[in-house]
This record gives structure tokens, C-alpha cells and sequence, in this order.
């Protein structure tokens, strides 16, 4: 069975928000699709350990933000690769409350639908929740949908563990000879590679920045974490 048949099926990126009664939580998820039209009905796959699962099992309503291709890595590495135990992932990101009463990510979505939860199936690690849309609205008509290949090919995204699409990665092997260049460090937490030839434009960093000369309070535009989260390559 070769698993890159998976690679192959096209997904988007969304911000997937639950929850009632001033308490609210965010996660990417990639996993959403419409299932009928009439009546419209979507579904998405949720991991059981994220925070968003308990919030959409105890408030039965949850809220899609499509995100666009510019959205920026940080705020995918805040939703992605944050805890929402930790930290209010939905602080200082621009929301409005919609008819279910979820506050909907406006910040780089490019369309919106919510929904109440009129089904769900367990599927082990996972829970598929069916959800009835009650509203949904374009946000941004010119801005084009960032697509999950997109996420990985341009962006440089990786799938967290608990992602559904998530695949354990061979590392990449060392080059016979190898050449003189400034090292490529991963970050420990998310799999983020930090590469100097590329620099990280989120974080104002330029091309050509090596690691060791990157300010010490830089973190992983992904998830945050701080240099010392970071391995040299090879
Ligand atoms: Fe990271």
C-alpha cells in the first residue's frame, strides 16, 4: 500500500471555531467537506484529544473559516500547532459572532459557513461531526482559497501529529558531497525547517539570515517555540 496515494487528494485550510458561553477554541483543520445540498450539510474530521472536539461535542455548533493562500504561517502555526488549553488562540484575531453564537475568524478568510451539529460518526482517533448550515457568506470574493498542497508546497506547512492527513516523514538523505552552505535548523516542536536561503518573510527575517544570527527572541513562525526548540540539520 503506498500512503502518497493520499498526497494526491486536494484539500483546503480552515479555522474551524466551537463553543458557547464566553468560552470559545480555534484549530486548523483540513478536513472539511459539503456532503449534500439540500439541505446544505457539511461535515469536518476532529482529533478527539484537541480542544475544539470537547467544545463541538458539548456545544453541537462549530464555525468554518476558509482560509486565503496569503494567510500568514503564523497565524496557521497559532491555530495548528497551539494548545488551546494554553493559550486564547482567538486573542488579537479578528472574529464576529455568528447566528450559532460562535465567534467566526474573519482574519484571512475568504468565505465563512456555520453549522449545527445534526450527526456524528467515531471514528477512533477521530470524530466526523455533520453539521446543518445555517449560514454561511463570501468574505473576500477576490481572494483565492489556499488549497492544502499549496500550504505544503508553497508555504513549507507541515500536517501536526494529530492531523488526520498526518504522515510519519522520512528524513531527506545528506547529499554525497556536501556542500558549504549555511545549516537548515527544524524546529522540535512542529517540523518547521528554518532554511537561510529562504529566511522567514512572516518574521521579517531576510534571505540569507543564518540561524545563529537570527535575534534571540525570534520564535517558530509556525508554533512559537523558541530557538532553543530548534535542531541543526544533518
Ligand atoms: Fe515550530
Amino acid at each position: 500500500m503506498n500512503k502518497s496515494a493520499f498526497y494526491k487528494i486536494s484539500y483546503g485550510l480552515y479555522v474551524i471555531t466551537s463553543g458557547k458561553e464566553g468560552r470559545f477554541n480555534g484549530q486548523i483543520a483540513n478536513t472539511v467537506f459539503q456532503v449534500t445540498s439540500e439541505p446544505p450539510t457539511i461535515a469536518v474530521s476532529i482529533n478527539k484529544q484537541n480542544f475544539t472536539h470537547e467544545h463541538i461535542a458539548a456545544s453541537r455548533r462549530f464555525a468554518v473559516s476558509i482560509l486565503e493562500e496569503a494567510t500568514p504561517m503564523t497565524m496557521i502555526g497559532r491555530f495548528g500547532f497551539r494548545c488551546g488549553r494554553d493559550i486564547d488562540k482567538l486573542e488579537g484575531i479578528r472574529t464576529r459572532i455568528g447566528k450559532t453564537g460562535v465567534p467566526v475568524v474573519t482574519d484571512h478568510a475568504v468565505a465563512f459557513i456555520e453549522a449545527e451539529v445534526v450527526g456524528e460518526m467515531d471514528c477512533g482517533t477521530h470524530t466526523i461531526f455533520l453539521g446543518r448550515v445555517v449560514d454561511c457568506d463570501v468574505l473576500a470574493a477576490a481572494a483565492e482559497p489556499m488549497t492544502y498542497a499549496y500550504y505544503h508546497a508553497v508555504k513549507g506547512g507541515k500536517s501536526p501529529k494529530n492531523a488526520p492527513t498526518y504522515q510519519q516523514e522520512t528524513p531527506p538523505k545528506p547529499a554525497a558531497t556536501p556542500v558549504a552552505r549555511a545549516a537548515r535548523y527544524t524546529c522540535k516542536v512542529c517540523g518547521y525547517i528554518y532554511d537561510p536561503e529562504k529566511g522567514d518573510p512572516d518574521g521579517n527575517v531576510a534571505a540569507g539570515t543564518r540561524f545563529e544570527d537570527l535575534p534571540a527572541d525570534w520564535v517558530c513562525p509556525i508554533c512559537g517555540a523558541g530557538k532553543d526548540q530548534f535542531k541543526k540539520e544533518g
